[in-house]
């Protein structure tokens, strides 16, 4: 889902939650943009910390997409779990306050955007919603063979030559 979607949608969605919400709706309207910053952590760990370029990281997720639909494909975003949903959700429960439980709203707001998005493109199933979901799914993969590495590994490949995200020292510069 692209950033400018859910700038657009959760800024719509903040508006109309100015009356609940008041001030605390630009932290709504942050958390469900911001959210996504995930996928900058999935690409530095998939490559194992070797290249920090916020434009390959677009292009790496680009390549990614257009490949999601492979049978071997798993992804995980990790703001985008239940987990860390529940993280939240016990911190804004034990503070009361009202600025996280707005961060709260705009995580929820924006799985659901996504979600949808997924579900029209038949991928809901390509991405664990769950940091356990993931382990347990990864490793039924590896024992069926169906190596769940291999989309993120290849993707790397075509986009530095090198094997497993072996990053050259000239890629560095961003
Ligand atoms: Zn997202």
């Amino acid at each position: 889902m692209n950033a400018r979607f859910h700038t657009l949608s959760g800024g719509i969605a903040a508006s109309l939650l100015i009356p609940v919400l008041g001030v605390n709706s630009v932290f709504f309207w942050a958390s469900s943009v911001l959210i996504d910053g995930d996928h900058y952590l999935d690409y530095l760990y998939r490559n194992r910390l070797k290249d920090f370029s916020v434009k390959r990281m677009f292009d790496f997720h680009g390549h990614l997409f257009r490949n999601g639909q492979r049978q071997n494909f798993l992804g995980l975003n990790i703001m985008h779990t239940v987990e860390a949903l529940l993280l939240v959700y016990g911190l804004s429960a034990l503070t009361g306050w009202l600025w996280l439980k707005a961060v709260l709203w705009g995580m929820l707001f924006h799985m659901l955007v996504d979600v949808i998005y997924l579900y029209v493109r038949g991928r809901l199933f390509r991405r664990a919603l769950s940091v356990i979901e993931y382990a347990i799914r990864w490793r039924r993969m590896k024992r069926q063979g169906l190596q769940p590495e291999l989309p993120y590994t290849s993707t790397l490949q075509l986009m530095f030559g090198t094997p497993q995200g072996q990053v050259g020292e000239s890629d560095h510069q961003d």
